[in-house]
């Protein structure tokens, strides 16, 4: 019981996170033309399961980056790290603002 729970909070998500890996031109090209291409499957104990790892292109950030399908047929997407971390920036920022907000109202 003790090892799983210690395997468990051991592994964290490490998706989506910047390319850190060779992979080929064409599949390079290929996530810049905004084609699904689906370069490994990790085996991490944080995934209940072998999980699909695709690359990625951020236009606004123009990186390859790697990440996990997110969301339900036929609305999935991969998301840029540092868009990533913006997203989750801007909403801490608003959520303190709002409760700032609400607290002295
Ligand atoms: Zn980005």
């Amino acid at each position: 019981m003790n090892i799983t729970i210690n395997k468990l909070s051991a592994s964290k998500n490490p998706y989506p996170r910047i390319l850190d890996r060779k992979v080929n031109v064409i599949s390079k090209i290929k996530a810049v033309l905004g084609i699904l291409t689906e370069v490994f499957i990790d085996d991490n104990p944080y995934f209940k399961a072998p999980m699909k790892i695709y690359l990625g292109f951020c236009r606004k950030h123009k990186i390859w980056y790697l990440d996990y399908l997110h969301g339900f047929p036929p609305n999935q997407y991969l998301i840029c790290p540092l868009c990533y971390n913006r997203v989750k920036l801007l909403m801490y920022n608003r959520l303190r603002r709002e409760y700032a907000d609400w607290c002295y109202s």
